[in-house]
């Protein structure tokens, strides 16, 4: 069994008024403040120049979003408003995608069929030679789809009811955070890992299945709690928390990938990882 496991505590928060059901992402800052964490988490750790290599990509598309325009959204396919499976309404990610690959790594060229590539990626299913795109392919397509999620009413997203994927675009959470501020504080947000909306979900609630019996909490021993695998004896599966009390800097995409030890202990205990991180590309959902 992992160390440290421990009881976690309801969703009880600190204010009379429920937390707000979705959060659209902050154009102004989204990846800038990715950025600074990658380089942070960057010093010192095994996979140090990736998350070095990431951080100049998370700062290339902070640059490229401030120059994205407002774009045309997907057509509507009455399941999310900005379905990250149908057809791209424009081609829009495609300059941010050139313009990233000519900064970071003009040696890569692009297939000809790009959108095909891009369709693989966003299914986490990237053929062998695709990998070293990969990484690009997704932040241009994460600049993109965050333009277009910020532009949605969170109104028209307002569901009270517990929903496991992306209430905006549709995509697989990469992991979720337990609030520490203001009326939030002591709440659960899930994090899409494709156009950054958050959408509220309950404590000791398993993310995959909904069930509610077999839920524990494991870290890492001397971890700090700042990161925790919430697993589910009901599903096989587990999913990753950050307690922003913790640490308030964390960023869900990078502090997953800077965590990948806590996936080895539960991996190693039986637990499979039920959301995958867009930037290990060859991992696939369950
Ligand atoms: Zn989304
Ligand atoms: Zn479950």
């Amino acid at each position: 069994m992992p160390t440290g496991s421990v009881v976690d505590q309801a969703d009880i928060g600190t204010s009379a008024s429920p937390p707000p059901f979705v959060r659209l992402p902050d154009l102004r800052n989204r990846f800038a403040r990715r950025a600074a964490r990658l380089g942070h988490l960057a010093d010192g750790h095994p996979l140090g120049d990736y998350l070095a290599l990431l951080a100049r990509i998370a700062a290339a598309q902070q640059d490229a979003l401030g120059r994205l325009g407002p774009g045309t959204m997907p057509a509507a396919t009455g399941r999310t408003p900005l379905d990250h499976r149908a057809p791209r309404g424009d081609q829009g990610w495609l300059p941010v995608l050139r313009g990233m690959l000519a900064d970071l790594r003009p040696d890569l060229t692009l297939p000809v069929d790009v959108e095909a590539l891009a369709d693989r990626v966003l299914a986490h299913d990237p053929r062998p030679d695709d990998l070293a795109l990969a990484p690009f392919v997704h932040a241009a397509l994460e600049v993109w789809f965050t333009r277009m999620a910020a532009m949605l009413d969170p109104g028209d997203l307002g569901h009270e009811r517990s929903l496991t994927t992306c209430p905006a675009c549709g995509a697989l959470p990469v992991a979720s955070t337990v609030e520490a501020t203001g009326s939030l504080s002591g709440s659960r947000y899930l994090h899409c890992g494709l156009c950054g909306t958050a959408w509220h979900f309950l404590r000791v609630k398993c993310a995959v299945c909904e069930g509610t019996a077999g839920i524990a909490y494991h870290e890492i021993e001397g971890g700090g709690g700042a990161a925790k695998a919430e697993t589910c004896d009901g599903c096989g599966a587990y999913g990753k928390i950050f307690y922003l009390a913790r640490d308030a800097a964390t960023d869900p995409v990078a502090d997953d990938l800077a965590t990948l030890g806590l996936d080895l202990l539960v991996g190693e205990a039986g637990w499979a990882r039920a959301w995958p991180n867009p930037y290990l590309a060859a991992e696939r959902p369950r």
